[in-house]
């Protein structure tokens, strides 16, 4: 089965073409083209920018896929495409173009939640298999998920405020320090002592596996406001204040990661898998292997390219759907939020 996936959600066009053999899955291409410079300017991404961006792209990113992969219109066997949750103007390229490519070459059309996508790539990366607990950490994600089929996913909780790269990447723009924040302040943390400011853990002695990091960054704010001199901040305090943050940031999803474990701990899952650009951080990386041994489980981490935004992760969630049958028509609709526990489109029937 050869797959082509589609992905315009966010701030990255990207297209896929995954080929599966006898079970076995191989990305025969994966590329991605991210908007940053554009939305550089405006600290932020900026939804009219990258829906043009997206529609202006889409179709050069799919050519350039097909190339890569070798691979005709003609040999495809589905066309997988992100239909929410993320930005509207984006998602709608997406979806669009699909159809259009669906139609003219009349091939089977998937939607696809960007989140089960995600969630389901360790499936692709390391063959894991149901159940598993997934925890994914992201610029715009933080959530703990059981995941027990490919349209089977229950929310065990999750950020209250912000997403952890949302919180790296603020710190990094307090310190004065490259976007995206999570490398560079990762790579400050190093050099810093994690013991001399102790900044706030919270929800941590609440029960479930809700998290909050909105008043992390705050603190880290008071605490440079503090340490500044006349409006100047010393390498060796930044670096501290890096390492106190990340030191708070990763006790926060560890423990509360051990304590999703432990929930889910007659459920039979044998991994804890993560996903989301968070997951590249080793000191978070390193907790949570911990935790993972410590209860005898596999931690999985799929290589980062595909950890963030892709479309080889799109196409597989639509293989995973089309092996079940299920497909899509022109109804598919768009869809700014869905949670992952709602009915697939496909399911729905028409979309609506
Ligand atoms: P989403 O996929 O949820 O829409 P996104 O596209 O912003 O959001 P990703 O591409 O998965 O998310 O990840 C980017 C985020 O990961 C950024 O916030 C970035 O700071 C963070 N990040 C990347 N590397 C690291 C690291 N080494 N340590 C901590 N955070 C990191
Ligand atoms: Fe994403």
């Amino acid at each position: 089965t050869t797959i082509l996936g589609l992905e315009s959600s966010c701030d990255d066009t990207a297209a896929a073409v995954l080929q599966i053999t006898d079970g076995a899955a191989s990305v025969l291409s994966s590329v991605v083209a991210d908007q940053a410079a554009l939305h550089a300017a405006f600290g932020g991404v900026v939804p009219e920018i990258a829906a043009r961006a997206h529609a202006e792209k889409l179709d050069i990113c799919a050519r350039e896929a097909l190339l890569q992969a070798g691979t005709g219109l003609h040999q495809l066997n589905a066309v997988a495409v992100t239909a929410g949750p993320g930005l509207i103007g984006g998602v709608m390229s997406g979806v669009m173009f699909a159809k259009g490519l669906a139609a003219g070459a009349e091939l089977p059309l998937v939607g696809v939640n960007h989140l089960a996508g995600h969630a389901l790539t360790p499936r692709l990366t390391d063959g894991l298999a149901f159940p598993y607990l997934m925890l994914l950490v992201s610029g715009g994600h933080c959530q703990f998920l059981l995941v027990e089929g490919f349209d089977n996913f229950t929310r065990l909780g999750g950020t209250i405020d912000d997403a952890p790269g949302e919180a790296f990447d603020k710190v990094a723009r307090l310190l004065a320090l490259p976007q995206p924040g999570g490398p560079a302040v990762e790579a400050e943390a190093a050099q810093g002592d994690p013991a001399r400011f102790r900044f706030p853990r919270p929800l941590m002695d609440r029960p479930g596996c809700d998290m909050s990091f909105s008043g992390l960054k705050t603190a880290v704010l008071r605490a440079r406001d503090e340490v500044m001199q006349g409006g100047k901040l010393r390498a060796s305090d930044r670096a501290d204040l890096c390492a106190g943050f990340q030191a708070a940031m990763t006790d926060v999803l560890v423990k509360k990661s051990a304590r999703a474990l432990d929930k889910v701990a007659g459920e039979g899952i044998t991994a804890l898998a993560v996903a989301g650009g968070v997951a590249a951080n080793t000191p978070i990386r390193a907790g949570l292997e911990t935790i993972c041994t410590d209860r005898g489980l596999r931690f999985v981490a799929p290589p980062l390219a595909l950890c963030t935004d892709n479309a080889a992760m799109i196409a597989w969630a639509g293989y995973e759907r089309f092996k079940a049958g299920l497909r899509d028509d022109m109804t598919l609709a768009a869809r700014p939020r869905w949670p992952l526990d709602q009915t697939s489109p496909a399911m729905l029937g028409s979309g609506k």
